[in-house]
């Protein structure tokens, strides 16, 4: 018996046949939520899974060491898992690799003509790679005419943002984009399974929190959202000038990034209920298209004085929205805020796809 997590489809009668997609790094921690989410997916197929020299060869099912809640789709079960570089049928690409390979294999397909939908970072900041979430930058996508033409021919790399960055740029997205943020400071309380499934040994973290997180965490976050909220404009990526400095945090929650931020906003304080007017009524390309991974309202308001948390509030709208609370004055700052993402959802293979779906949306697969 099979049984599988779908995100809320809006079925397209024009996209029968659906379309055959390869992931890479398919049976590790990201790569098995795209197989999830792919499963019930309507515009999508799992057509081809790609792993370590570990895995291939293998069928997906023996590769795969499934650790989600739902049953591993039998489809997915039987894929034949091939060696990275191998000769791909699927021109859409989504990659889940470990970032000591994502590299140069994400641009080996970009360059052989294939759609590469990233989570790894190698590509993020690339001069002419979006960095995207499409309720915020979706006019980011004119970098790719450029990068075309750098490699050369029609395929391209589309990245999306680090686990936390994407809670946080969605967060203040609102907030920056009517009020002006002039700094920001954010502490992050990250789950384990942002560090894959051998990330982190029990005996370290259970009772335990770690103020360090590897692999240029706080850069990441201090970074990103500078170019996710700045402008594509005359050919160049402008970034959005405000500051910002994270501390991380790994604590021991199984899925589910929260956070904490403050800000200066530009114009000085403003009024608290219209900032929550602004968060609530954000949307974007996503919910204007009706594209099928898109949650109906991308940021949620939690009124209740102790939300948002991990445990209750990650799986809103299937774990493509973040959730908001606690907006308050700050004595220091102008005002602060709690903000929670689900990591490995939106956070992740769920971002990728949104990506996709756009891009599709957009007649530029
Ligand atoms: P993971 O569980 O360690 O999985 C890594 C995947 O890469 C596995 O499929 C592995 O295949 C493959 N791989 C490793 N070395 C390889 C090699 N030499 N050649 C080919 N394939 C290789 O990692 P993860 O947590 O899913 O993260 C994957 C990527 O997404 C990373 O770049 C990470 O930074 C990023 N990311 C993760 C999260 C998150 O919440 N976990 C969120 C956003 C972004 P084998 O199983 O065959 O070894």
């Amino acid at each position: 018996m099979t049984e599988t997590l779908t995100l809320p489809t809006q079925t397209d009668a024009r996209r029968t046949p659906r379309i055959p997609v390869a992931v890479l790094g398919a049976t590790g921690s990201v790569g098995q939520r795209f197989v999830q989410l792919l499963a019930g997916h309507s515009w999508f197929r799992l057509h081809e899974v790609v792993a370590s020299e570990r895995s291939s060869g293998k069928s997906y099912g023996e590769a795969a060491d499934w650790r989600l809640d739902t049953l591993l789709p039998s489809d997915a079960a039987s894929l034949e898992v091939k060696s990275l570089g191998s000769d791909l049928e699927s021109r859409l690409v989504f990659s889940g690799l470990d970032s000591s390979v994502a590299g140069e294999a994400e641009d080996d397909y970009a360059n052989r003509g294939c759609v590469v939908v990233s989570n790894s970072r190698n590509h993020r900041m690339d001069p002419d790679v979006p960095l995207l979430i499409p309720e915020v930058n979706a006019e980011h996508l004119g970098a790719i005419e450029r990068q075309r033409r750098r490699r050369g021919g029609n395929g391209y790399i589309v990245t999306n943002p680090n686990c936390s960055t994407i809670g946080l740029a969605l967060a203040i997205a609102p907030i920056e984009r009517r009020f002006g943020i002039d700094q920001l400071h954010v502490t992050t309380m990250q789950a384990i399974s942002g560090a894959g499934y051998a990330g982190v040994s029990s005996y370290a973290i259970l009772d335990n929190v770690i103020p360090y997180i590897g692999g240029g965490e706080e850069e990441k976050i201090e970074t990103e959202p500078r170019k996710i909220l700045g402008r594509w404009e005359n050919g160049r990526f402008v970034d959005a000038p405000f500051r910002i400095s994270a501390q991380v945090n790994r604590v021991p929650t199984i899925d589910g990034h929260l956070m904490t931020i403050s800000m200066k906003l530009r114009e000085g304080s403003a009024d608290l209920g219209e900032i929550r007017d602004a968060i609530r009524s954000f949307t974007g390309e996503p919910q204007r298209l009706g594209l099928p991974t898109a949650p109906k309202q991308p940021i949620h308001y939690a009124v209740e004085p102790d939300r948002p948390q991990p445990r209750l509030d990650r799986d809103r709208e299937h774990g493509m929205a973040v959730t908001v609370g606690r907006l308050r004055p700050c004595p220091l700052l102008d005002i602060r805020m709690v903000a929670l993402v689900h990591n490995t959802i939106r956070g992740a293979a769920g971002a990728a796809l949104l990506n996709a779906e756009l891009l599709e949306a957009k007649g530029m697969l």
